[in-house]
């Protein structure tokens, strides 16, 4: 079955948060002390997250990816990860993680047939990353990378830009291109740390980091990208990987957006600059039946925005300025 929302793009992707925990304090995503977690009964239970993939994916989604949070800070993720690989339709299941814990899980996500890890990485030099992610766990994040490659695990590497903290930082990551089958993908940073305080203009926008690229790599050469991509990618001749520029602030990539998003307290979001427009956790809990519920996702999944500053300004709260960590990225 093929699920398509209002402005006729296919719906195909889910993002779907199961903790708002962390082990790193990552500045662009939250205060360095933390944010007021989430008590356990909000989060939605395995058997809230196996329903709910289960009903989205007899309507069409084929694509899951994990993310948090930290997933591997919640209890016995690789039984959710296992449950949610047996699906009948979901033909991905991707995972997003910052690889602190991960390594030792590494042989069983291979046995599971995950599709691929996107590892968060925004730096090789170990005093900056503790400056950007409070936290001293470089070494443990190499050795995920490591281990990752070593069981043939296809690896993304998502590097977030951040003016004055790491623009050293683009050129030694984009070098891991050189020996390591990786695509490093540089995102613009997005106001979703927690605080609400952004640039009033992002400098370091797409543009600046590929004029930034193609200085270093004149013959850089963009690659085709499939359906729904955020990220422009770019081969290196002589490189095994490749380099991606992710638009994240700049919302180029709105027009073919195929995905969703469930936060980990489950309230769906049908783009990432919305502030939610459904809680189905709340509707799974007062009783509501698979056909009720699948009724309610149609309706939302008709009403999307055209894009993220459609999205933005039909927010009916404040500005965007929650965690990442709420919503998953
Ligand atoms: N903890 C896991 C990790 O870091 O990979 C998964 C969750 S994290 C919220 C998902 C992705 O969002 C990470 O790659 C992170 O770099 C990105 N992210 C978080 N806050 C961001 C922000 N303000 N702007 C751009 N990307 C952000
Ligand atoms: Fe944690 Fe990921 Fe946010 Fe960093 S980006 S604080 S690792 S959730």
């Amino acid at each position: 079955m093929a699920l398509y929302d209002n402005h006729n793009r296919p719906l195909t992707y889910l993002r779907l948060s199961v903790t708002d925990r962390c082990n790193l304090r990552c500045f662009y995503c939250m205060p360095p002390e933390g944010l007021n977690w989430l008590p356990k009964s909000y989060l939605l239970t395995f058997e809230e997250i196996i329903r709910l993939v289960r009903l989205l994916a007899s309507l069409g989604i084929s694509k899951v990816r994990i993310t948090g949070g930290e997933p591997f800070v919640r209890a016995d993720l690789m039984k959710l990860l296992y449950r949610l690989s047996e699906i009948p339709g979901v033909n991905e299941l991707h995972l997003t993680t910052n690889g602190v814990l991960t390594a030792p899980y590494v042989p069983e996500l291979k046995k599971l047939g995950i599709a691929s890890v996107n590892l968060s990485l925004d730096t090789l030099d170990a005093g900056r990353f503790k400056a950007i992610a409070h936290r001293d766990e470089l070494k443990r994040v190499l050795n995920t990378l490591d281990s990752l490659l070593q069981h043939g695990i296809p690896v993304k590497i998502n590097t977030v830009v951040m003016e004055g903290k790491n623009t050293e930082d683009i050129y030694p990551m984009a070098g891991l291109t050189r020996n390591y089958p990786v695509s490093v993908r540089f995102i613009e940073e997005m106001p979703f740390n927690g605080r609400g305080s952004h640039y009033a203009m992002l400098t370091w926008n797409y543009k600046k980091i590929r004029e930034h690229l193609q200085a270093a790599w004149p013959d850089m050469k963009p690659l085709p990208t499939g359906p729904g991509a955020t990220a422009t990618v770019f081969e290196i001749p002589g490189h095994k990987g490749s380099v991606g520029i992710i638009a994240a602030f700049s919302r180029t990539f709105c027009g073919t957006c195929n995905r969703i998003r469930v936060t980990a307290q489950g309230m769906l979001k049908t783009c990432l600059y919305d502030n939610g427009v459904l809680s189905l956790r709340d509707l799974m809990r007062s009783g509501y039946s698979d056909e009720q519920l699948v009724s309610v996702l149609l309706s939302a999944f008709s009403q999307r925005p055209r894009n993220g500053f459609d999205a933005e300004a039909n927010r009916n709260t404040a500005p965007v300025r929650e965690s990442m960590a709420m919503i998953g990225g």
